[in-house]
């Protein structure tokens, strides 16, 4: 077990900039253990959570954020090393579960919170629009980025500190029940059937995700492939989802080319019976809407853009909100090589085009911190894209490349953050005599200016 914060800087003050929610401080979770039950028809969520903690400071109370759709009927603690942890009360209030403990917690002492509670899940309100668990025609879904996860478990609702997951899911036959992680045991007992994931590498609460619904399963990659590629999809949409995502497995082991080993042990993708405005990436699983599986490969780029999210966003994740571009930049930039390898359309060309369409927008935002409103905007996304084009261009593809597979081993499963990307920008490039004042100027333009820097080209 480390007990190292898993990011470099910690964020200044007590509250979240971008989701507006305090932190919940003087902790780390380690583990989750869910053990759910969960009723289709009315929409009913029951069960317990337990968390294996250990704390930083001696703690007297302390918060976690938990949705008010679901009310906590018991809370109990369990101390290790002859440390007695009681709780002596708790109550709910303002999205937080808030606990107070019979006595001073002292600092470093690993204990267990087990969490009993229940209630309708519904997704919470945020900025961003309403996130988390939400009931389907037939089924439900959880799409948590960036703060959802409270409408489902009691967490530490913050995307750098990741944690061990075991999920336990019983739900009604015949529905499939599929979870972030590996598939342990999956055993029916009357009209319902449990499912048991564990999620082997560490993982932040907004990609934690269950899916449940009417779906057949599919193989997506070939027997023998070292990461097995599995799709769940509605039985109407069999033959278009097989069409849709003919190339995922090839545009799995072009990744793995590019930026090194695939993070988990297998891949899914999750196609709901329902439309989605948009796809949305989880830990080892992407769900997409029925509206995107039409067999015209329309959304090619964005079965292209989640797949790459694997690497960027969830091996790789963020220390803090505004750093969204480290995900979205390399997402979007994935999307363009896997056009130039696929179809010959160099990133080059798939950036000009990009660039332009960016010139005709404001130039009022900050990559570097665009704050709430602009978190998610597509300029973040395509300016982000350009950045790590201007870094290929600087540095070369060669070393380019180079730079980008260090990057990412560096910062497996862990959490990153620009100035990590910046090291190894630095390095690469003293390596191959680009002059660091260079390196310096490109971050500076793209990152902390507003103004649309000019287009990279090679000298
Ligand atoms: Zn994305």
């Amino acid at each position: 077990m480390t007990r190292n914060r898993l990011r470099s800087t910690p964020v200044p003050g007590t509250r979240d900039d971008y989701t507006g929610i305090d932190f919940n401080l003087g902790f780390h979770v380690r583990a989750y253990h869910l053990d759910l039950s969960y009723r289709v028809g009315p929409n009913r969520l029951d069960g317990t959570a337990t968390l294996r903690l250990d704390n930083w400071t001696p703690l007297t109370t302390m918060t976690l954020d938990l949705s008010p759709s679901l009310r906590v009927s018991r809370v109990s603690a369990q101390g290790s090393a002859g440390v007695d942890v009681q709780v002596a009360r708790f109550r709910q209030s303002g999205g937080k579960l808030r606990l107070t403990f019979a006595r001073e917690v002292p600092v470093d002492t690993e204990f267990t919170l087990s969490i009993r509670y229940g209630g309708t899940p519904r997704p919470v309100r945020t900025p961003w629009g309403n996130l988390g668990w939400e009931e389907l025609e037939n089924g439900a879904l959880v799409a948590s980025q960036p703060n959802g996860a409270p409408s489902w478990f009691p967490c530490d609702d913050t995307p750098d500190e990741k944690a061990h997951y075991e999920i336990i899911v019983t739900a009604d036959n015949p529905y499939v029940v599929a979870v972030n992680g590996t598939l342990l045991s999956k055993k029916p007992a009357g009209s319902r059937t449990t499912w048991h994931y564990r999620v082997g590498n560490p993982m932040a609460t907004y990609l934690a995700t269950v899916q449940i619904g009417d779906y057949l399963p599919l193989l997506l990659s070939a027997e023998g492939d070292a990461v097995p590629v599995r799709a769940w999809v509605p039985p109407a949409l069999r033959d278009s989802a097989r069409e849709e995502f003919a190339d995922q497995a090839r545009m799995l082991a072009l990744y793995t080319e590019l930026f090194g080993p695939y993070p988990f042990n297998s891949y899914s993708v999750v196609v709901t019976e329902d439309d989605l405005e948009i796809p949305l990436e989880a830990q080892g699983l992407s769900i997409f809407g029925a509206n995107h599986i039409r067999g015209d490969h329309a959304w090619e780029r964005l079965i292209a853009h989640e797949l790459s999210h694997q690497w960027f966003g969830n091996s790789l994740g963020l220390a803090q909100w505004n750093d969204i571009w480290l995900n979205e930049g390399f997402a979007c930039y994935a999307e363009w090589l896997w056009f130039e390898h696929s179809a010959g359309r160099p990133a080059a060309e798939s950036a000009r085009h990009h660039y332009d369409e960016l010139l005709s927008k404001p130039q009022d935002l900050l990559l570097s911190d665009p704050g709430t409103r602009d978190m998610f905007d597509d300029r973040v996304y395509k300016r982000g894209a350009l950045t790590v084009h201007a870094l290929r261009v600087l540095l070369g593809d060669d070393a380019f490349f180079r730079m980008l597979r260090r990057y990412v081993a560096a910062g497996r499963h862990s959490v990153v953050e620009p100035v990590d990307l910046k090291r190894e920008v630095l390095a690469e490039a003293r390596a191959v005599g680009v002059p660091e004042s260079a390196v310096e100027s490109l971050w500076q333009a793209w990152l902390h200016r507003e103004a649309l820097p000019e287009f990279p080209c090679a000298p």
